[in-house]
């Protein structure tokens, strides 16, 4: 085979007279097409294809800059993080106490898990009131008791206090027109 010296040129670097071999199967099919032009050796695509990933790097640490005034120090997982991972509210709050949204909804959520065991427990122990009152025979406070229960247990099931529960007030109304009452 003679393969010396060929037909090819790269577009972009400009060297002629290439073999076949210094171009991909989609390039040698493109030469078969249209000729010289348009086509790139495979330095010139790889080096074209690394460009590209150095730039869309390079995009990436420019959106996220390390050590910029953009970035806050979280109080409570002490991590460096960009300013919008912080509520304004919280970037008020200074250094030392401001937190993370994370952060934030982890220790909500542990809020709620705690209010839940909270209320097991008290619920617990309005059973155990009952159950007292029941052996007791006092009939005012055996009420007493079951009331607070079906009360907490009433808590419980819908998540809700049973005052919240009135029509019209729900949460997200009352903006705008048609406001009355106080
Ligand atoms: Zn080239
Ligand atoms: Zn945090």
């Amino acid at each position: 085979m003679n393969n010396w010296a060929g037909d090819y040129e790269c577009s972009v670097c400009r060297r002629k007279r290439l073999t076949a071999s210094e171009f991909s199967k989609k390039m040698q099919e493109r030469y078969k097409k249209e000729g010289n032009g348009a086509l790139k050796c495979k330095g010139c695509v790889d080096k074209a294809a690394a460009d590209e990933r150095a730039t869309a790097a390079a995009k990436t640490k420019t959106a996220a800059p390390a050590g910029s005034t953009d970035t806050a120090a979280c109080s409570a997982c002490k991590e460096n993080l960009p300013a919008s991972a912080f509520t304004k509210p919280q970037l008020k709050k200074g250094p030392a106490k401001q937190r993370c949204q994370p952060c934030i909804l982890k220790a909500e959520q542990s809020e709620q898990t705690s209010s839940q065991d909270k209320k097991a427990a008290a619920l617990q122990a309005a059973r155990e009131a009952v159950a007292k009152a029941e052996k007791g025979g006092d009939v005012a406070a055996k009420l007493r008791a079951a009331s607070k229960l079906s009360a907490l247990e009433g808590e419980l099931v819908t998540g809700l206090r049973p005052l919240s529960l009135g029509r019209g007030r729900g949460r997200g109304r009352g903006r705008g027109r048609g406001r009355r009452g106080k």
